[in-house]
This record gives C-alpha cells, structure tokens and sequence, in this order.
C-alpha cells in the first residue's frame, strides 16, 4: 500500500515477497494496453468493439472469459468487465514496440527502488513477433512477462495521481518515471472511470468497500510454467475521486475477483478505520 501523493511505503507484507514474487501481469496490464492505445490515437472513448468471445486469429482461437461474449463495449465498458477481445484488438492496432515502449513508461522491467537489496526488475516479453504473442501481450500475457507488486502497486499510484507520481522518497532521479508521456488528461480520466466501474459492477466487485469509493481492475494469467493454474492480482486506489491511498494484492495460485479483490477489501476498510 503505498500513499499516493508522497510515494511512500505505508505497508508491504510480507516484505521479500512484495520486492520478489514476481507473476505475469494479466488482465492488470489492460490498463497500460488502454492508456497505450488512447495515447497513440488507435482508439477513442467513443469507439465500441464486439466481443463474440472467440477471436480468430492467424488460424488459431483466442478466447475471452465470457462465454456468449461482452457484446459490444466501450473501453471503460471493456476495463471494468475485463474483456479479452477489447483488448486484442487494440494490442494488434498498437503493436509490440508500442506495447512494450508503454510498459517501460509505467516502469515495468525494472526495479523501483522500494525495498531491500534483492528486489527483483520483472522482466519484459522478449518475444512477441507473431500476432498472436502481441495479442496475448496486450491482456498481459507472455512467456517471459513477469512483474512484482511493487510495480503493481507503483503502477495503480501512476493512473491514481494522473501522472504526477514521479519520483519515489530516496530513490533518485534514475527511478522517476513518466515525465509526461501522456499528453491527454481524459485518457486517464477513462483508465479511473474504468476501475471505479469494475468495483461498482464488474470484476472488482468484492474490493469494494461500504462508505468508501474504491476504483480496481483484477487479474489472473495464466501461472509461469503451469498454464493450468492462475495467479490472483488486484490493483487499485481510494478514494476514487480524491486518490489517497494505492494498493497491490498478489495471491499465488489465486483469482484476481474472487481472492485478491476481498483481500483489497479488508486493507481498505483497516485503512478507513485509521483515518
Ligand atoms: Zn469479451
């Protein structure tokens, strides 16, 4: 949990884990994805993508969560119910390098400079050449993608201040970040809107918090070396209008809404009590 208008560190347990445990992003990178997309102009708030839940591509299937499909959806629509084929869409429009230059402007790939020494950088795909790698990139999926929750919980302080968490408490001038890449302050007003969607009626639904407005985006990728099992991810910030506290709840071999978001509940409502 980190406070977003200092940067600083209010809570990480346990400590290693939060510098080390590292875990492929998941459906949490959409939020880059999208940020990705309305910043280089391959898409707009106003546009809408039908999702039909498969996605035929370069002769194989690419699948989304729903089966019968979202339907049509905006982005913020998209985000909140965390649709797959939104967001191959947009990923194929974007490209790798575009992709991958948006991961590193959010500071994946390399340490933030939080924690002891031994906090590990993640590491970025390496390849994603074919279509379908740069589609499953796009939901944060990835053979060699792993991130920690430090950089989760630093990325949702990112979209929570709009930009403006620059720097960390002494971590010097190699660990700012964002030096105003994005030129557009509505696309992070729909990154937020998203996130306060998906806790009012989408997949972050059990994040949520009685007195409290929280916005979130869960996920859970497909787990490193065991396709079959998943790793669980919420990020988030609350209040949702007046961001004052970032979270990060990784749960190995969890679900992103139905373990990390409860779990994201009861920080939040400890943090309320507090206040
Ligand atoms: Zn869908």
């Amino acid at each position: 949990m980190l406070e977003v208008k200092t940067g600083r560190l209010l809570a990480a347990w346990p400590p290693q884990k939060a510098a080390r445990a590292e875990a492929a992003p998941g459906s949490v990178f959409k939020l880059v994805t999208a940020c990705a997309a309305l910043e280089e102009g391959v898409t707009r708030l106003a546009r809408r993508i039908e999702c039909r839940n498969v996605f035929p591509l370069e002769r194989r299937s690419l699948w989304c969560s729903r089966s019968g499909g979202h339907g049509l959806m905006n982005i913020r629509e998209a985000l909140a119910h965390s649709c797959n084929i939104h967001f191959y869409a947009l990923g194929l429009r974007l490209g790798r390098d575009r992709l991958l230059k948006w991961s590193r402007l959010f500071g994946l790939g390399r340490t933030t400079g939080y924690s002891p020494p031994g906090e590990s950088p993640g590491s970025l795909p390496d390849r994603a050449f074919h279509p379908v790698d740069v589609a499953r990139l796009a939901i944060g999926q990835g053979a060699s993608f792993r991130v920690t929750p430090l950089q989760m919980a630093r990325l949702a302080a990112l979209v929570a201040s709009e930009g403006r968490f620059l720097s960390l408490p002494g971590a010097g001038k190699a660990r700012q970040l964002m030096r105003r890449p994005v030129h557009s302050v509505s696309t992070w007003r729909v990154l937020k809107s998203g996130m306060r969607l998906a806790v009012e009626r989408g997949t972050a639904k059990k994040a949520a918090v009685a007195g409290l407005a929280v916005a979130g985006k869960t996920g859970s990728p497909e787990r490193a070396g065991s396709p079959d099992e998943r790793d669980g991810w919420f990020v988030g910030f609350a209040p949702a209008d007046k961001p004052a506290v970032a979270i990060a709840v990784y749960i190995a071999r969890g679900h992103g809404g139905d373990n990390a978001a409860p779990v994201a509940r009861k920080m939040l409502e400890a943090w309320k009590g507090m206040r």
